[in-house]
């Protein structure tokens, strides 16, 4: 159970026969009272405002108010956590968006130790629990395998596609923090990878797989990516390796076992009691519209035309969403092309409470309209099960939102299933989101992942999508966040600090 108590936000929805589509679920990551700005600081200029109450935010912000910094933190939502967070319905825990947390993810880890949630951990898939076995249905009917068998065939599959350098993907990416280059490989060898779309990788090296091993290279691309085996670049697959450590059979313990049992909304709830305790102060429901330097001080101003002024920014909003950000000076030439050229993972994830107990299931459908499905606990009172599914890009085939019913009938291929609820967040039509995890098209990451990484002045940009590491997770947001607010204690010193803090030069970057 959650120290927290679980207050309605506007987002989120869940779909019954019965009441059809209902918006709005209880979270733990409400803020409420929505605003709290003292109106002594109000209108002074501030050490930093904080954008975003996602991981990046809510870590910069922490971390700033820990040293000593006046700090303002603006969200557009009622809720911390942005892209991730959970919904209580009814006692049961739903992670909405980013969900598995892994050891590897350090930093992260480091936050749920620092928050009394290191232990905290349940897990997604049952051993030996309720239907435990792998369903592959790839068009031509729906056979049964162990879950070792599925695991072997995605193995070799994957082995054989990641295998481009002769090395498992180490000599392409050595050093996976330093993708674009490092003293073991230059830059040219990456950008020549970086050209290849996976379905390009693909075509080389289908000849070797059987069908059903096809099947499910060709389904766990898009589960990992969001979009199509088309436009998702085999560089991101690389990489995603290389952070893995070069092993597939260790895909399912970083990818998807680990949750945080009380949910992530309870970490992020944490983090910013920790900053608001330190002094954070912050104003919910504020959409932002624009971000404007003149004379070093950057002017930040809401939808409802009120300007906030602070000496530096933390800008944690998503690639997807920066277009409707206006910016003055204006953002450079190259990090426009690249917000035009976007991220391709627009995908959908839906969770279900079924009947009687399912939790051992794993399946995966190609083509489908869902590709992956996991069986995920018990749901509160033990006599159903959650399940957990996901499709790729399905813009224009299944639009949750329009036509819910369509839901229950792609889990069902997956299994029979008496079908109490589904409740899901829709990313796509979310205004500021607007997309799923970070994923980029061939030749994206060569031409413009360090364009993202620069910060545009005294306007910091720190997300998950163009993180260092672990672009596209928690881990990576965690890892921008404090990357930012140490750049700006650096730059405007912390209480007692020795020598004096050094003045932003933009000329010497
Ligand atoms: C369905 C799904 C599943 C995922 N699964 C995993 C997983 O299992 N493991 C994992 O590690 N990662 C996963 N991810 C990725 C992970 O959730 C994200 O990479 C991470 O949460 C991004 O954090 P962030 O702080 O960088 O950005 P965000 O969380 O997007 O935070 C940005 C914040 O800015 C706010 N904002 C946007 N526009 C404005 C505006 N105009 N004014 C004010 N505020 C604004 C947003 O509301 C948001 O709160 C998943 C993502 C999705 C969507």
């Amino acid at each position: 159970m959650s120290s927290y108590y679980a207050n309605p936000s506007n987002e989120g929805y869940t779909y019954t026969k019965k009441d059809g589509l209902v918006g709005g679920l209880c979270t733990y990551g409400v803020i409420k009272p929505e605003r709290h700005i003292r109106q002594t600081d109000d209108g002074n200029v501030w050490e930093a405002i904080v954008i975003g109450a996602g991981y990046a935010g809510l870590v910069a912000a922490r971390d700033l108010v820990k040293a000593g910094k006046k700090t303002l933190l603006i969200e557009a939502r009622d809720r911390v956590g942005g892209r991730t967070w959970s919904a209580e319905v009814n006692g049961t825990t739903f992670e909405m968006g980013g969900t598995w947390v892994s050891h590897v993810h350090g930093r992260l880890f480091a936050e749920m130790q620092r928050y009394g949630l290191k232990d905290d951990v349940s897990m997604t898939r049952t051993e030996n629990g309720g239907c435990d076995y792998f369903t592959l249905d790839t068009g031509s009917g729906s056979r049964k395998f162990t879950h070792k068998e599925a695991g072997e065939m995605t193995a070799k599959a994957w082995g054989i596609f990641i295998n481009i350098d002769g090395n498992n993907g180490r000599d392409i990416c050595p050093l996976p923090h330093s993708t674009l280059g490092n003293s073991r490989v230059s830059f040219s060898q990456i950008q020549a990878v970086d050209q290849l779309s996976c379905r390009d990788r693909i075509d080389q090296i289908k000849d070797q797989l059987t069908a059903d091993e096809l099947a499910l290279l060709e389904s766990l691309v898009p589960h990992c990516g969001g979009g199509s085996v088309e436009n998702i670049g085999f560089l991101e697959m690389i990489r995603a390796q290389a952070l893995q450590n070069y092993d597939i059979a260790t895909f399912e313990e970083v990818w998807t076992l680990y949750k945080i049992r009380e949910g992530h909304s309870t970490l992020a709830r944490r983090i910013f009691d920790d900053a608001t305790r330190l002094g954070l102060q912050y104003s919910f429901k504020t959409p932002i519209k624009s971000i404007v330097e003149k004379d070093g001080i950057v002017s930040v101003a809401t939808t409802t035309d009120k300007i906030h002024r602070a000496k530096r920014v933390v800008n944690t909003i998503p690639i997807a969403v920066l277009p409707d950000i206006q910016f003055d000076p204006p953002l450079s030439p190259l990090r426009q092309e690249a917000i035009k050229v976007n991220q391709v993972d627009y995908l959908t994830k839906i969770h279900a409470e079924v009947e009687g107990d399912l939790r051992g299931l794993r399946g995966c459908t190609w083509p489908g309209d869902f590709l992956y499905i996991y069986g995920d606990g018990f749901c509160a009172g033990g006599k159903s099960t959650r399940i957990t599914s996901f499709a790729g890009d399905n813009r224009g085939v299944l639009d949750p939102l329009k036509e819910p019913e369509k839901l229950e009938i792609a889990l069902k291929r997956f299994h029979p299933m008496e079908i109490k609820k589904v409740v899901f967040h829709d990313w796509v039509s979310d205004p500021y989101a607007k997309a799923g995890a970070a994923w980029y098209p061939a030749g994206f990451l060569t031409k413009y992942l360090a364009e993202l990484q620069k910060r545009h002045g005294n306007v910091l940009m720190a997300n998950a999508d163009w993180a260092f590491g672990w672009k596209g997770f928690i881990e990576g947001a965690v890892e921008q966040g404090a990357l930012a607010a140490d750049t700006i204690l650096n730059e405007i010193g912390i209480l007692g600090a020795n020598p004096g803090p050094i003045p932003y030069n933009s000329s010497k970057l």
